[in-house]
């Protein structure tokens, strides 16, 4: 689903990431993990098109990101383009970013309604399946401000899904809430997980990364220092760098 070689990306003199390498199969929950500054977030939004890579290669579901063949020659993609691919890619942030003037189900529909033309009375029912899914179908009328954080990052994750996609990344998505509402949400994840979601996660909930995920990969100043099955990353690091930021967040 996500192929990196090499990937490279700078940002003025600063090179963020020096060269990343690594492989997500369909159907796998993939943990990303490594202190502050390595570079986790932008490689998420250079996967998203956030971001243009500087250098390497990096391909989502077999399509160069920002560049489509034609006639045997790459082009780069013009925003409408970028636009319909970001479509297929969900994407969740530490801090929710909902729209504070929509409800909870507003929130979920607009996506589908504005960018998709999506029939309202449809999405509506979509939508509300969606909510319903998360665990909210009574929070639909209740706006951000009216939720928990917990509630707010499962109503994000929502309006996420409301656009079908066949990726999703979670930047640090507990990171911003109170520990006693970090499991709603990652149960919500461990719901999409088992139902075959494609997922990058960035995560120091370690629990969670040994018990879902698939393959973990820790990355520290911009390069990737170790992977595995997170088992064995995670039980049995091989490296120094590893073992300090384990000791930190274990
Ligand atoms: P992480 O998510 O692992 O904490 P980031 O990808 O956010 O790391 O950041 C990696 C490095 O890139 C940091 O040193 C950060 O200051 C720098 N950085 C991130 N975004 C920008 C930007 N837009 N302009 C300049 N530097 C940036
Ligand atoms: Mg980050």
């Amino acid at each position: 689903m996500v192929e990196a070689q090499g990937v490279r990306k700078s940002y003025g003199l600063v090179e963020v990431l020096k060269g990343i390498d690594l492989e997500v199969k369909k159907g796998e929950v993939f943990v990303l993990v490594g202190p502050s500054g390595s570079g986790k977030s932008t490689f998420l939004r250079c996967i998203n098109h956030l971001e243009k890579i500087n250098g390497g290669l990096l391909s989502v579901d077999g399509e160069l990101v920002g560049y489509r063949m034609k006639g045997g020659r790459l082009h780069e993609l013009r925003d409408r383009e970028v636009a319909q691919k970001r479509r297929d890619i969900g994407m969740v942030f530490q801090h929710f970013n909902l729209f504070p003037h929509m409800t909870a189900l507003e929130n979920v529909i607009e996506a589908p309604v504005q960018v998709k033309g999506e029939n309202k009375a449809e999405a509506r029912e979509r939508g509300m399946a969606l909510l319903e899914r998360v665990g909210l179908a009574d929070k639909a009328k209740n706006y951000p401000s009216q939720l928990s954080g917990g509630q707010q990052q499962r109503v994000a994750i929502a309006r996420a899904l409301a656009m079908k996609p066949k990726l999703m990344l979670f930047d640090e998505p507990t990171s911003a809430l109170d520990p006693e509402l970090v499991g709603e949400v990652l149960d919500v994840m461990r719901g999409l997980a088992e139902e075959g979601m494609t997922m990058i996660v960035v995560t120091h909930e370690m629990g969670f990364a040994r018990e879902v995920g698939d393959a973990l990969v820790f990355m520290d100043g911009g390069v990737v220092v170790e992977s595995g099955s997170p088992r064995e990353v995670l039980t049995n690091p091989q490296h120094d760098r590893t073992r300090a930021f384990l000791s930190k967040v274990l």
